[in-house]
């Protein structure tokens, strides 16, 4: 039996302990801190699944596998958390029929909204003038922490699975064959996987570490007065509200609260320092979403709190590096969509630790998820290709 080691219980590591568990290989599952781990880029109370990226079919057609696969997780666990309220993205109505093209394209149902139909459905929405709508069916909210919470348990229960909390890994192997715990102690396997998250950098080589930046977002997570609440529990998934603050929200699914950030609220930041959100952004992303929202005030909000993720200084999206002496696949940067496409993310890992799937010439596999980042082997492509457009 093949013996792989996967370091890391966010999303990405658990899905590709489950891959590789699948295909019958045993593994090894190294966690830093608890599993899961409340700090990892996963642990929220939600992420959004969407099939719209501006312009490009490939990541659309992507974000319908996850959706399957997403699916397919559910029942498979037993579990429930995804909820497919939809997502709609506000964008300029000049732009409204080229995108549903690129999504029609893909095969992503969606429907075009004018600014009519947008005041109608969303009256608590103060959208810009010329906003149109492009609302997607077979998309919406990931509950991540029961995501998290039920692959954990599920790996928790197959004995050729080791999870092993509060090990943290100071170094890979120089021959790519292992690792080396922050005790001193190293572990060998037949493959190691990396899915280090925010703090890849510190397993990669200070040149490809060099390549990455690490983000820092705030967020609010709000209370819905109950008048509102059942307009708001109806709402869709809306990663774009069109504003030029880049304003975005989760509705409260579930009984989560109401989430709301602005990339204007996301910084670059040379390291980790804690989570709490400093009071500018959240005064700013209060003052943003008290001219948005119908009603919303400030005492609305809950609580604030910092996100980090890591990402490629060029594209902002992710980057995988294999290990130039061994089997060692690091899945560097997760960049901020790293969560919906997971499955998809944990399949193609595990398929090249353990050298399974159909393969190219070269003996390397062939995937095709339509994410160059996972779908193209680091080392036969040239680096130009080697990250996402
Ligand atoms: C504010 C915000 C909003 C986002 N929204 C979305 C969204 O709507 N949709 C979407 O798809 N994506 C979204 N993302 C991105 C997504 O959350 C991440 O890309 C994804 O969760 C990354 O998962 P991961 O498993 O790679 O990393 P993580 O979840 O960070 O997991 C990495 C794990 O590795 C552990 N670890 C790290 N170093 C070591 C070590 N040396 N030894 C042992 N263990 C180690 C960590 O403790 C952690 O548990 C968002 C991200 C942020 C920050």
């Amino acid at each position: 039996m093949m013996q792989i080691i996967v370091v890391g219980a966010g999303v990405v590591g658990l899905l590709t302990a489950w891959e590789c568990r699948r295909a019958g290989a045993a593994v090894t599952l190294l966690e830093q801190d608890r599993v899961p781990s409340p700090a990892a880029a996963s642990y929220d109370r939600h992420r959004v699944l969407r099939a719209f990226h501006r312009g490009d079919p490939g990541p659309a057609r992507a974000a319908r596998e996850a959706d399957r696969l997403w699916r397919e997780w559910e029942e498979a666990l037993g579990a429930d958390f995804y909820r497919r309220v939809g997502a709609l993205t506000v964008l300029d109505r000049t732009d409204l029929h080229e995108q549903l093209g690129v999504l029609g394209s893909a095969g992503v149902v969606a429907d075009g909204l004018d600014g009519q139909d947008l005041k109608s459905r969303y009256p608590y929405l103060a959208l810009p003038a010329g906003a149109a709508g492009l609302l997607e069916r077979d998309a919406g909210v990931l509950l991540a922490d029961r995501v998290l919470t039920a692959l954990a348990d599920g790996l928790a229960r197959c004995p050729e699975v080791r999870i092993e909390a509060g090990r943290r890994v100071a170094a890979l192997e120089p021959d790519g064959t292992g690792v080396v715990l922050a005790d001193g102690t190293r572990l060998r396997g037949d493959a190691v996987v990396v899915a280090a998250g925010p703090w890849s950098r510190s397993l990669l080589e200070p040149g490809q570490a060099a390549e990455l930046r690490l983000y820092r977002q705030t967020l609010l997570y709000c209370e819905v007065p109950d008048g509102l609440r059942q307009d708001w529990e109806r709402a869709p998934a809306m990663p774009g509200l069109g504003t030029a603050a880049g304003a975005w929200l989760v509705p409260p699914v579930a009984g989560t609260p109401l989430k709301l950030s602005a990339s204007a609220a996301c910084r670059e930041v040379a390291g980790f320092d804690g989570r709490d959100a400093p009071g500018g952004l959240r005064d700013l992303l209060v003052d943003h979403f008290a001219g948005l929202l119908a009603g919303f005030t400030p005492a609305w909000v809950r609580s604030a709190a910092d996100s980090y993720y890591l990402a490629g200084a060029d594209t902002h999206g992710p980057r995988l590096h294999r290990h130039p002496a061994g089997p060692t696949w690091v899945y560097a940067a997760c960049g901020g969509s790293s969560f919906k496409f997971a499955p998809l993310i944990g399949r193609a890992l595990a398929q090249w630790a353990l050298g399974r799937g159909p393969v190219r010439p070269t003996g390397l596999p062939v995937l095709d998820h339509h994410l160059p980042t996972v779908d193209r082997h680091p080392s036969t492509v040239p680096p130009e290709e080697a990250t996402p457009p």
